[in-house]
C-alpha cells in the first residue's frame, strides 16, 4: 500500500486549481494557496525569448526573484513579470508569450501537493508522528524544515565530539508571537582539537521555495560526519577546520514554501498586509552592506514585490542573525573602500546556497566594476565551475542586486563570498536531485572546505586525484612494510565555460604523515613525477613511504603539489594503517536507501544497550562511540527494536560478526542471528559466539529490511544498518 516512491508525474485526471474550493474541511495551506493565486492573478507569466545566452544568464541574475524555469536550449525563460520588468527585459532585445502551458502545469503540481497535505491532515493528528511530516510531500527527498532540525540536532548528541547544534536566532513570527521558528547552526569540528580554526560558512534556502538548497548542506554535513574517521578527507578537514551550517535560513518562508506555494521571502506582517501572501521582505535584498546602494535598481521599495529589500539596512531578524553570526566567525581584513583588497592570506569562505540557474556568483553585484580581489575570486570560481559544472561569473547581471548576502562576508570583512544557484527549478524533482545537484555539488562543497585555510591563493595550485597505498596499507600492514604511493596532480581543474583560467606546469610534489604543512614539526617528503620529469601540467605521481618506526594505529598521509607559479594546491589525504594484522579491515558498504517510515531503534546484547534515530546506516563502531560491544563465548542475549515512523511494517532482521577477523561477513557460521521472517515487533534471541571462536575484537554488523532478508553488503529499499564493534572475550 504504501513502500512507493512519490513522483510528481502529472495525472489527467487532477482537476483544475479552483476546483480546490470543492474539498472538504480545508486545510489553511489550501486557503494561502488560492489568495496567493488570486493576488499573482494580477502578474502574468510569460514565454521571455532572449537574443543569446549570455543575456540570458544576467537576466537570470538580475530577474531571479521573477524567473520561474529555463529553457536555454529552447531559447526562453518563464518568467513572472510585471509591465515596467518587461520593458526592462525587452530593452536587451527580449520578446515575450503567454506561458499557458506552464500555468497549466504550475497549477497541476501544486494541486498534487496540496492534495498529498489534505490527506496528510486528513489522519488523526495525535496519531501522526513527527517523523510522518519527515519530507515536502511529492518530494521524499527534501526535509522538511523540523526535520532538517532534528537530523541536524541527531548529529549533534549523536556525535558530541564532532557536532554542535546552536540556536543564534529567530524568526520575526517568533519574535512577534505569531509561532515562528528558532534559528539554528550546524558547528561541525573536532572538539578536541582546539584553537584558532579556518572557517567554512554556508547558509541555505534563504529563499524559501528554493527546495533543493537546505538538502543539500544536509547531505554535506552526512559526508563530513559519516566520514570521520572512515574518509581521511572528512577527518583531517574536521580534526583542522570548523564547518558552520545555517541550514534553514528563512525558516517561516520555508514552512509557507513547503504547502507548495511559490514563497520567496520572509513571512514578516508589516509589509504588504498581514494576510497577504505576497508579505514579507526579501531577505537577500536586506544585507547591510551596500542596502539600497543602486537607489531602486537592484531591489524594490514595494512591500509586495518579490524583491522587497525592507524598510532599512538589516531590518529584519533573519537577517541580524546572520550578520551578528558571521561577524563573531572572522575579524575584518577588508578597508571601508569599495576598493579596498583584503589580504592575499585572509582565511576563510562564505557559501549563500539558492536555486535556481546553474551558477556560480561572486561579488560585486551592484556594479559592473570588478571586486577588487576579483581575480582571486573567479579563480576559486572557476574552480567550484569545474565540479557542478555551472557557469562561473560575477553576480551582476543585466541590472544590479543590492544588499545581498556577499556585503557581509565579503563587503564588510574581506571573507570570499560565492552564492550557488542549483538545478533548473525551485520545486526541483527528487531524480534530478539526486542523479544531478548532489553528486555535482558535493564535490564544492568538499573543496571549499578544503581550501578555506586560504581561499585567495591555494585554489589556483594543483588538485591532487586518484590517492592510492599500495597491497593492504589503507587497511593494516605490519611496521616496516614499503608502501608505494600514488596520486595524480593536474593545474588544470577550472571550468572554461567563461574564460580561460592561466595554468602552469606541474613543477613538485610532497607528502606528509600525521602532521599537515601548517602544523610545527609538520615534515615534506618529496614525490617523483611517474615519467621521470615534471614537465607537463598534469602529472603521474609516485614515492615510497618508509614505515619503519610508525606506531600501531591509523596515520594520515597528506599530499599535494605546486606549480611553476610556485602556489601549492590542495591537500588530499588518505589512511595508512599499521598493526600487526588487519587493524582495521575494508568492510563493504550497507545502507538502505530510505530510513523515513523505519529504522533500528534499539540494539542491546548482554549489558550493552544502544539507542539511535532513523538513518540507513550508523557507524556504531568502537573509533567512533568509544565503546565496544563485551561478547562472550556461548550465548549472549539478544534484543532488537525497530521503530516506525506511522504506520507499522513487517521487518526482517540479521545479525553478522566477522569471526575470523578477514574483513568480510561471508564466511561459514559469521551469519549469527536471522529473525527466520518478518516481523513488526521487538525481536528477542540469542547471538552464540562459537566455543572456538578467536578472541580479541572485530566487526558486528545488524541489518533491519522491510520485508525481506538482509544481504550483508549493497543497499537495499527500506530499512537500516548498523556496525558495532565487538570484543570476544
Ligand atoms: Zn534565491
Amino acid at each position: 500500500m504504501r513502500k512507493r516512491k512519490l513522483t510528481l508525474a502529472i495525472s489527467a485526471s487532477i482537476t483544475a486549481l479552483c476546483m480546490l474550493n470543492t474539498v472538504q474541511a480545508h486545510a489553511n495551506p489550501q486557503e494561502d494557496f488560492m489568495l496567493l493565486e488570486q493576488e499573482k492573478a494580477a502578474n502574468k507569466v510569460y514565454k521571455a525569448f532572449f537574443p543569446n545566452e549570455d543575456i540570458a544568464r544576467k537576466a537570470a541574475i538580475s530577474f531571479h526573484g521573477q524567473l520561474l524555469e529555463s529553457h536555454y536550449k529552447q531559447g526562453y525563460l518563464i518568467m513572472e513579470l510585471t509591465e515596467e520588468e518587461q520593458e526592462k527585459l525587452a530593452a536587451f532585445g527580449f520578446t515575450f508569450e503567454v506561458a499557458s502551458e506552464f500555468i497549466a502545469k504550475r497549477n497541476e503540481v501544486l494541486t498534487l501537493i496540496q492534495n498529498r497535505l489534505q490527506q496528510r491532515s486528513l489522519k488523526s493528528a495525535t496519531a501522526m508522528s513527527d517523523a510522518s511530516l519527515a519530507s515536502i510531500p511529492g518530494y521524499a527527498c527534501y526535509e522538511t524544515l523540523e526535520s532538517t532540525y532534528a537530523v541536524a540536532s541527531g548529529m549533534a548528541s549523536q556525535f558530541p565530539g564532532i557536532a554542535q547544534w546552536l540556536l543564534v536566532g529567530q524568526t520575526w513570527e517568533k519574535l512577534n508571537g505569531q509561532g515562528g521558528h528558532d534559528i539554528g547552526v550546524l558547528k561541525l569540528t573536532n572538539k578536541a582539537i582546539t584553537g584558532n580554526k579556518p572557517k567554512l560558512f554556508i547558509n541555505s534556502a534563504i529563499h524559501a521555495r528554493e527546495y533543493t538548497t537546505a538538502p543539500l548542506v544536509l547531505d554535506f554535513a552526512r559526508w563530513l560526519v559519516n566520514g570521520y574517521g572512515t574518509d581521511a578527507d572528512a577527518t583531517w578537514i574536521l580534526d583542522h577546520h570548523e564547518v558552520h551550517l545555517m541550514l534553514q535560513t528563512n525558516p517561516d518562508g520555508r514552512k509557507k514554501a513547503e504547502t507548495g506555494l511559490s514563497w520567496r521571502k520572509n513571512a514578516n506582517q508589516n509589509y504588504c498586509g498581514a494576510n497577504s501572501n505576497s508579505r514579507g521582505a526579501d531577505l537577500n535584498r536586506n544585507f547591510s552592506f551596500g542596502w539600497n546602494s543602486t537607489n531602486g535598481q537592484g531591489s524594490s521599495g514595494s512591500a509586495c514585490n518579490d524583491t522587497y529589500r525592507g524598510p532599512s539596512a538589516g531590518s529584519e531578524p533573519e537577517i541580524q542573525a546572520l550578520e551578528s553570526y558571521v561577524r563573531s566567525l572572522w575579524p575584518d581584513r577588508r578597508g571601508p573602500g569599495k576598493n579596498d583588497a583584503a589580504p592575499s592570506d585572509t582565511s576563510g569562505i562564505h557559501l549563500d546556497i539558492h536555486s535556481y540557474s546553474e551558477l556560480v556568483l561572486w561579488p560585486w553585484g551592484d556594479t559592473s566594476q570588478a571586486a577588487p580581489n576579483g581575480t582571486a575570486l573567479q579563480t576559486l570560481g572557476r574552480k567550484f565551475a569545474l565540479f557542478n559544472g555551472y557557469a562561473p561569473q560575477q553576480s551582476i547581471g543585466l541590472y544590479p542586486t543590492d544588499g545581498t548576502s556577499d556585503g557581509i562576508s565579503y563587503g564588510e570583512l574581506g571573507v570570499a563570498a560565492y552564492t550557488f544557484e542549483l538545478g533548473t527549478q525551485f520545486f526541483q524533482s527528487c531524480t534530478v536531485y539526486q542523479n544531478t545537484i548532489k553528486p555535482k555539488n558535493l564535490p564544492a562543497l568538499i573543496y571549499a572546505a578544503k581550501v578555506v585555510r586560504t581561499p585567495y591563493t591555494t585554489p589556483g595550485g594543483p588538485d591532487i586525484s586518484n590517492l592510492a597505498l599500495s597491497g593492504n596499507a589503507s587497511s593494516g600492514v605490519p611496521a616496516g612494510t614499503l608502501v608505494t604511493l600514488s596520486a595524480t596532480a593536474s593545474d588544470l581543474g577550472f571550468s572554461t565555460r567563461n574564460g580561460t583560467e592561466p595554468t602552469q606546469n606541474v613543477t613538485a610534489a610532497e607528502y606528509y604523515i600525521d602532521k599537515a604543512p601548517w602544523e610545527s614539526g609538520a615534515q615534506a617528503m618529496p614525490l617523483q613525477p611517474l615519467d621521470g620529469s615534471f614537465n607537463g601540467k598534469t602529472e603521474g605521481l609516485t614515492g615510497n613511504i618508509a614505515t619503519t618506526g610508525l606506531l600501531p594505529g591509523k596515520h594520515t598521509v597528506y599530499v599535494r603539489a605546486r606549480d611553476a607559479s610556485g602556489t601549492w594546491g590542495a591537500l588530499s589525504a588518505a589512511f595508512l594503517v599499521i598493526g600487526s594484522g588487519p587493524v582495521q579491515p575494508n568492510y563493504c558498504s550497507a545502507a538502505s536507501g530510505n530510513a523515513n517510515d523505519e529504522w533500528i531503534s534499539q540494539v542491546s546484547l548482554g549489558s550493552f544497550s544502544r539507542s539511535s534515530g532513523a538513518s540507513t546506516y550508523s557507524d556504531f563502531t568502537e573509533a567512533r562511540i568509544g565503546q565496544a560491544v563485551n561478547l562472550q563465548r556461548g550465548s549472549n542475549s539478544l534484543r532488537l527494536t525497530p521503530q516506525f515512523a506511522g504506520s507499522v511494517y513487517n521487518e526482517y532482521w540479521k545479525v553478522w560478526v566477522d569471526l575470523n577477523k578477514d574483513g568480510d561477513f561471508t564466511d561459514a557460521g559469521e551469519e549469527l542471528f536471522t529473525s527466520t521472517r518478518a516481523l513488526s515487533t521487538v525481536v528477542n534471541g540469542n547471538l552464540v559466539i562459537p566455543a572456538g571462536a578467536a578472541t580479541g575484537k572485530t566487526r558486528l554488523r545488524v541489518a533491519m529490511r522491510y520485508n525481506t532478508a538482509p544481504v550483508p553488503c549493497g543497499t537495499f529499499n527500506y530499512g537500516e544498518v548498523e556496525d558495532y564493534t565487538v570484543n570476544i572475550e
